[in-house]
């Protein structure tokens, strides 16, 4: 029988036990998890300033997404409804997950305003390239280290690209610690005035790309045939390609299940956020960052996308659920962490599209909108199933609704 049959309806102890059994956790952090004692919370005094207490969201995982042949289970943080779902519906749907990561190399920038033409003619970027690589030793030691740099004058500035191989690490300390040094070595040598030294968060140089496919008869409902539900899952495209707003939301979505495996590895939400979107502009237009087609009887999904992330470093090596998710992962590197994400931000988008553009997203929306009203009315464990049966059979849904019918339960009048 298949172990994650039904994964959905089991108890939060049932699915421990499963990752259990599967050896994905251990007794200890199954305590963990049920206990949701968070070792955060003693060092968290630490990490930030001003800080008050810890903000915790929930933590699920994707039960099961095949990447290049090898078998994944992931966790994600999120706090939407249907995220997971929606995850874990396109990776069991969608077949064949191949996804590429030729280069993971961090790009830094320093800008100057002012700089002497002819020392800038002479400078030799081999020695500049020596020099970054004494600023931070221990990054050689992990086989990275500054690869290529070069500079280019736009409008009054002269700006330097450095881009770094961090390794195992997302490397933003690390660049911009040798682009400081970096920045005061130049400004030496061409007598120049220096604006800034930082890393830039336009990760072009940090791209997956990631291709899946399914054969349209799979994708068949009530209403539609499956190739009807194909075109139009690629008429939907090329709406977003169209326009805008449509581009955005088409964008989110994938990012719905990018950003809730970044968060739950520990890694930095907002750096691949912004990467993801500026590169979703990089002709000049903003553009869906996924595309479909069709090949003989497939749909087939592809996406190329910016992952700029780590595997140590940062946060990731003091948050203990940041361990647990490398661990439930199972992944050897970075870059196999990186394609795994991208996969599941493609699974996410093709359940969202295959949903819209048939019944809809707000029917498997709706469950989980009842179970947040009866939440916020005050309704206990118990009594969270029962409200949202009677919720389901009314017409107006609303808190104050909620509210009639929890304290209609509780005197017993229901
Ligand atoms: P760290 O500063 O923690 O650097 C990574 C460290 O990990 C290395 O210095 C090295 O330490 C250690 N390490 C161990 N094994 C390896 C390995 N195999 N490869 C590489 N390093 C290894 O983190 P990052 O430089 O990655 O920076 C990430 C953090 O920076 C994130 O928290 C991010 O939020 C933040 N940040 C982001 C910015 C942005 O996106 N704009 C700006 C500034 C910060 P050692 O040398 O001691 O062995």
């Amino acid at each position: 029988m298949n172990i994650w049959s039904k994964f959905y309806l089991k108890t939060k102890s049932e699915r421990l036990e499963i990752l259990k059994k599967l050896n994905k956790i251990n007794d200890k952090q199954e305590k963990l998890l049920l206990n949701d004692e968070l070792k955060l919370k003693e060092i968290a005094n630490n990490l930030i300033e001003n800080q008050i207490g810890t903000y915790e969201i929930p933590y699920g995982v994707l039960p099961k997404i095949i990447v290049n042949g090898k078998e994944y289970t992931v966790p994600m943080a999120t706090e939407e409804p249907s995220v997971i779902a929606a995850a874990s519906f396109g990776a069991k749907t969608l077949e064949n997950f191949t996804a590429k990561m030729e280069e993971k190399y961090i790009i830094g920038q320093i800008a100057f305003i002012e700089y002497d033409k002819e020392k800038l003619k002479s400078l030799d970027i081999e020695n500049l390239i020596e020099f970054s690589n004494t600023v931070y030793p221990s990054i050689l030691k992990y086989g990275g280290g500054v690869k290529n740099i070069k500079y280019e004058i736009k409008n009054e500035f002269l700006i330097f690209y450095v881009s770094l191989d961090a390794s195992e690490a997302m490397g933003a300390n690390i660049i911009n610690t040798i682009l400081e040094s970096l920045k005061t070595h130049i400004e030496n040598l061409i007598s120049g005035e220096g604006l800034m030294a930082i890393l830039s968060n336009y990760a072009t140089e940090s791209v997956v790309t990631v291709k899946a496919k399914v054969n349209v008869d799979k994708l068949k409902t009530d209403i539609f045939s499956g190739e009807m539900v194909a075109k139009r899952i690629i008429k939907a495209t090329e709406f977003a390609k169209t326009d805008i707003y449509r581009a955005t939301t088409h964008n989110k979505g994938i990012m719905n299940g990018i950003t809730a495996v970044v968060l739950a590895t520990g890694n930095d939400t907002r750096a691949v956020e912004s990467s993801c979107h500026s590169f979703a502009v990089k002709d000049g237009k903003y553009q869906p960052l996924s595309n479909y087609y069709l090949e003989d009887d497939f749909l087939i999904a592809e996406m190329k996308i910016p992952i700029p992330i780590g595997n140590v470093g940062g946060y990731i090596k003091v948050h203990p659920m940041a361990q647990l998710t490398k661990q439930i992962i199972g992944h050897k590197n970075v870059k196999e962490l990186a394609m795994i994400i991208a996969s599941v931000g493609l699974s996410q988008n093709f359940s969202a599209l295959r949903a819209l553009v048939t019944k809809g997203i707000q029917e498997g929306h709706m469950n989980l909108h009842y179970k947040t009203l009866a939440i916020s009315v005050g309704a206990n464990n118990l009594e969270i199933k029962e409200v949202v049966k009677l919720l389901k059979n009314e017409k107006t849904i609303n808190s104050e609704k909620a509210k009639e019918i929890l304290q209609n339960l509780r005197e017993n009048k229901i």
